[in-house]
């Protein structure tokens, strides 16, 4: 049975992410977002207390609850999305990693893609591509197995990379067996410093600017045959079963991560809609029109009731799915259902928020606006609303409905 109700250590963990929102990222938010450059110092501040970090990570994977994690990220994207995006960026990686590799393999990358608060290292997990991205069985990036050196050789071009280009261990998702679409998939680690890999365009974007966004290209990119996660055997028999059978059962290498972090990313279109809820409401009651407070109309008031509905029911969809990733597994869409739900709900939360504020809201000197911007991408990336509802639709109705 689910209990959702926190235990000591995640009501400590909960604290101690606002406090570092409320004190580091807060502050930290708007000149970020101005200058749209990925915020070194502050990721660097989170690593110095351990919040940016494999550890942190891999305890949050270990909870048995599941709840850890997007309790923690609420809190962290409450403070703000760009830099909240930073900080878990790399975790997109290290969940490839985690989700694919071996345990050798997950001891050995995981920590890269984080270093330490010396040294602050970076993870990207590549998949999407300019003619793929809803569409990832038709990736066209190929690793071609060179036998006689015992190497993998990848070739393609992936767009929109969070850290893409500026990572240190990147996670590449290319087709093997191209005839077998999705099936035919592998997951590659490419180390740090791999000759012809590097970075295309550098995205400018509408929000989240403070987090980074690239192509990466990949020319004649050799790994060694170790950095196949899950290993060639695993590989060659996944690829047998699924030309003998026409399908293997398995999930698409890219898949299986999406899903299993879509509750996380309803958690940080959580947290960006409490932000904005929560400065609405104070906001409401101190400022006067007819000589009233405006909470004092029930235009307002209800819309302010109906936003705090919207985000309680976001939360329950998200902590359960979070729970059953853990506890069972998913049957109905739960996971796509709780992304879906927060994602529409904050785009809509944070447009009441700016309606609240006035011409206040418009600005850019009241942080509304950028809530907004922000919000926007959670409805578009790792699985768009309409992708999430695909899910939902098929895993209600048992139908492969297109
Ligand atoms: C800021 C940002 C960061 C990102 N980070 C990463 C990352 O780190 N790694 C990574 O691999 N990718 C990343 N992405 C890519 C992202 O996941 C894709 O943009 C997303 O999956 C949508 O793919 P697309 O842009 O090709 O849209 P398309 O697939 O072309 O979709 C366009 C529209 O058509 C709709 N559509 C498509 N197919 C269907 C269908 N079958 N039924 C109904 N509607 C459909 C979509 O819902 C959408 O509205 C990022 C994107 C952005 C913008």
């Amino acid at each position: 049975m689910a209990d959702f109700s926190l235990n000591e250590d995640q009501i400590q963990i909960q604290k101690w992410v606002h406090d570092f929102a409320d004190k580091v990222i807060r502050p930290a938010a708007h000149e970020w977002d101005e200058r749209e450059e990925f915020p070194y110092p502050v990721v660097q501040e989170a690593a110095k207390i351990g919040l940016y970090g494999w550890e942190f990570l891999m305890n949050t994977f270990a909870d048995p609850s599941g709840l850890t994690l997007p309790v923690a990220i609420e809190e962290l994207f409450w403070g703000d999305a760009g830099i909240g995006m930073a900080i878990m960026g790399s975790a997109l990686a290290a969940a490839g990693i985690n989700g694919n590799g071996t345990p050798e393999q997950v001891m050995e990358w995981v920590p890269q893609c984080y270093g330490d608060a010396d040294k602050v290292q970076l993870g990207a997990f590549c998949v999407s591509e300019p003619d793929a991205g809803s569409d990832v069985s038709s990736l066209r990036t190929r690793a071609v197995y060179d036998e006689a050196n015992d190497e993998w050789v990848i070739n393609g071009t992936k767009a929109w990379i969070t850290n893409g280009g500026i990572a240190d261990v990147h996670v590449v998702v290319a087709a093997v067996d191209p005839e077998l679409k999705g099936r035919g998939q592998a997951s590659f680690v490419v180390p740090p410093g791999t000759k012809g890999l590097s970075q295309g365009q550098k995205y400018l974007k509408h929000g989240i600017r403070a987090s980074h966004t690239a192509e990466v290209v990949l020319d004649d990119v050799r790994v060694p045959a170790s950095c196949l996660l899950g290993g060639k055997e695993k590989l060659d028999a996944k690829l047998a079963r699924a030309r003998e059978r026409g399908h293997s059962g398995e999930k698409q290498p890219a898949m299986a991560t999406f899903e299993a972090t879509r509750p996380s990313v309803g958690a940080q279109a959580l947290g960006i809609a409490r932000a904005a809820y929560e400065y609405a409401l104070e906001y409401a009651k101190e400022r006067h029109a007819f000589g009233r407070p405006i909470i004092m109309n029930q235009a307002i008031a209800f819309k302010l009731a109906n936003m705090a509905v919207e985000i309680d029911a976001s939360r329950l969809l998200i902590w359960r799915a979070a729970w059953l990733a853990r506890n069972g597994g998913f049957t109905s869409g739960e996971g796509s259902m709780s992304k879906y739900k927060a994602s529409e709900v904050a785009v809509w939360v944070t447009e009441e928020a700016m309606q609240i504020l006035g011409g206040y809201g418009y600005t850019r000197e009241y942080p509304v606006e950028r809530w907004h911007r922000d919000a926007k991408i959670h409805t578009i990336f790792e699985g768009t609303s309409e992708i999430q509802q695909l899910v939902i639709a098929r895993a209600i109705s048992g139908l492969r409905i297109e």
